[in-house]
Formats: structure tokens, sequence, C-alpha cells
């Protein structure tokens, strides 16, 4: 059974569509001599055009931004009616392709950072970099035709510059496609790592993601002899929602009371979902008192905002376990855990909607 459908939306096919008609675009420039003219120069134009209009809407797509057709449309009207006025003169035609294929180019490169960068830019760079080049080949060839410095040279005759430029174009058009491929591939990674370390349901950070924190960031707590504490929170009851309102009720309960958490806590403190219903606030640089503190303020702001939901509101509360390392000794990871598990276990014995803290637990030697 397939589970997860490739979305097919990232401009790829558009991207390998464009290349399939630059290909056909060299295969008629070959064809010079061998064919009419209609073809190997109009077409071919026309279809190199068409290459960069079709690059264009990958980018776009790529983006998820929608195209005015005319940004497509409109240059590959123009070389069609440029090439087919000027399909004789080739200082013309070079003139005409010196304007009309940068200019597609420079549209490109435009859709590609404006209005938003790339998240991960390193492929957009190598593209950036292969149009640049190509925009400044071709606008070269223009503005040389432009001052009678280009002779009438026919592609039968191949000169060296001719030649060059060829091979560069090749190049270009091979970095650029690699450029795009990273794109896609960086953003995949990326996606990929987000889908690793947090909760779909709430967005925090999952269990397994919040564990790597705590072992590194205790281990750096012993290390700098600073302090550290953990919150551990339960929401009370929350069967109960479940059983009354449905298990969507749950669920919107858990996203707001996480937004509410998150809202409360400062920017070096990680929020993240411990399990179905608990919540563990990693606290560095934070001392059993400041810890206790930062646990009342959250039990209070749940307590103080009731989750909306169908037109009213469910009212929450949660119980805190707090745990704080032992200055200079800070404990192990899962110590901390168990320590603060303990203390919110009591909290639930005491009535729940409490704060509860229990001793700073030892830790064996050696054990991070
Ligand atoms: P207590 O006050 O002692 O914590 O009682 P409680 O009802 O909150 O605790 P209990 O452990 O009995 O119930 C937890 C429930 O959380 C059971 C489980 O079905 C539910 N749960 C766990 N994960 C999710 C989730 O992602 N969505 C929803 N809707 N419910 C969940
Ligand atoms: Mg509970
Ligand atoms: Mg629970």
């Amino acid at each position: 059974m397939t589970v997860v459908r490739p979305q097919g939306r990232e401009g790829v096919d558009l991207w390998a569509l464009g290349l399939l008609a630059h290909g056909g675009c060299y295969v008629l420039y070959a064809l010079r001599g061998h064919a009419p003219d209609w073809a190997t120069v109009v077409l071919a134009n026309a279809l190199l055009s068409s290459a960069f209009a079709l690059t264009l809407a990958a980018v776009a797509q790529f983006h998820a931004r929608p195209l005015p057709w005319w940004r497509m449309g409109l240059p590959v009207a123009a070389a069609l009616l440029l090439f087919g006025w000027h399909v004789g003169d080739y200082r013309a035609r070079q003139m005409s392709a010196g304007v009309v294929l940068p200019l597609q180019l420079l549209l490109t490169l435009w859709a590609l950072w404006r209005p938003q960068a790339p998240g991960q830019p390193r492929g957009a760079w190598l593209i950036s970099l292969s149009m640049g080049i190509e925009v400044l080949l071709m606008g070269g060839r223009g503005w040389l035709a432009l001052s009678g410095r280009l002779d009438n040279a026919d592609l039968l005759q191949l000169s060296p510059t001719q030649a060059v430029l060829f091979m560069m174009a090749f190049v270009t058009i091979i970095l650029a496609s690699l450029g795009f491929i990273l794109m896609t591939k960086d953003r995949a990674d990326a996606a990929n790592q987000h889908l690793a370390a947090y909760d779909a349901l709430t967005g925090v950070v999952n269990r397994r993601a919040l564990l790597q924190v705590l072992e590194r960031e205790v281990a750096q707590a012993a290390r700098t002899a600073s302090p550290y504490a953990l919150v551990l929170l339960d929401i009370d009851h929350f069967k109960a929602v479940n059983d009354t309102r449905g298990h969507l009720a749950g669920d919107q309960v858990l996203r707001h009371v996480s937004q509410v958490l998150r809202a409360r806590l400062r920017g070096q403190d990680l929020l993240g979902r411990y399990g179905g219903e608990e919540f563990l606030v990693l606290l560095p640089g934070t001392d059993l008192a400041g810890a206790l503190q930062v646990a009342e303020g959250l039990r209070q702001a749940v307590q103080d905002a009731p989750c909306p939901w169908s037109g009213g509101s469910i009212a929450v509360t949660i119980s805190l376990g707090v745990c704080a390392a032992r200055p200079h000794a800070p404990g192990c990871a899962e110590a901390l855990i168990d320590a603060a598990d303990q203390a919110l276990y009591a909290a639930k014995q005491a009535g729940r909607n409490r704060v509860q803290h229990g001793p700073a637990p030892q830790c064996a030697a050696g054990m991070s």
C-alpha cells in the first residue's frame, strides 16, 4: 500500500521539459544548411526561448508561486517574430538573441530570489552563477553584433569564439541543472530533518530530539559548573477530554497547551513533547528556585487560558514536577528525568494543578 504519494510539484518535471527543448534547439542548430532556415533559425531560437520559459516556470513551481502567462509566453512570441523577421540577417538575429534571451534569464533569477530567497541557497547560487555567465555571453554577443564587430559567420564555419561560446552554454546548462537538483535535495533534506526532530501534532520538539539536546546540555552544564533544571508536566484528566469530547478535542487541547507553554518560555528554554500528554521543559542556566518560578508561571498560564473548542472552551490544568541538578555536579540526564517524574507523580497525588519538586539526583561518576 502506498502511504506517501510523491508530490511532483517541485518544478523538476518542468525543468526536465526545458532541457528537452534545449536539446531540440541544438539538434536544429546542427542541421543548419541541411534543413530550411525556418526550422534551423526560427524554430530553433523559439525552442531556446521556450526552454528558458520552462526554466522560469520550474522555478515558480518550486517556490509554489503563480506565474503570469505573459512572462512565459511573451518572450517566446517575441523570439518567433524577431527571428522570423530577421531570418536572413545574422547580425540582427544576434542582436535579438542578445536582448530577448538574457531578459528571460534575468526574469528567472528574479523569480529565484524574490520576494524571498530559498531557505537553503547553495543550489540557487549555482543557478545564479551559471545564468549570470550565460547572460554576459549572450548579451556580449548581441552587443558585439550591434557594434558591428561580429562577422557574419555561419554555424557551418564555426569560429573558435563561437566554439567557446557553445561549450560555455553547455557547461552553464549542466551547472544550472545541478543547482536546481541541489535546491530540491536540500529542501527535501530539511523537511526530513524537521520530520525527525519535531512532533507533527504540536510542532514542538519530539522526545528523541529532546533527549539528544538534554544529554548535550547536561554534559555542558557539568563542564561549566552551571545550574540546570527540568520541568516535566502532564495534562490533568486528559483522558476525560478524549472520552467526553472526542479525540479531535484532545488533539486541540494538546496543540493549545503547547502554544501556551511556548509563549511563556524564554528563548534558551526548550519545550518538547515527551509522551502522549506529557511535556518536558529544559531550563539551562536555571537553579531550583528559578525553575520553580518558571513552573508556577506555566501552571498559571495554562489555567488562565482555557482551550477554545467548538464555540465554547475546555478548562485545562497541568501538574508539574521540577528537578534541578546539583550545583557543580549535575546529574546524568536519565536521573534528572526520573527525579522530575517522581516529583510529577507527587503533584498528581497531592491533587493535581500544582508544582512539586524533588531532590537533586545522585549520579554515578562517569555517567553523562
Ligand atoms: P492524570 O490527571 O492522572 O494525568 O489523568 P489523565 O487522564 O490525563 O491520564 P491518562 O494517562 O489516564 O490518560 C492519558 C490519555 O492521553 C490517554 C491517551 O489516549 C491520551 N493521548 C495520548 N496521546 C494522545 C494524542 O496524541 N491525542 C489524543 N487526543 N489523546 C492522546
Ligand atoms: Mg494526564
Ligand atoms: Mg500522562
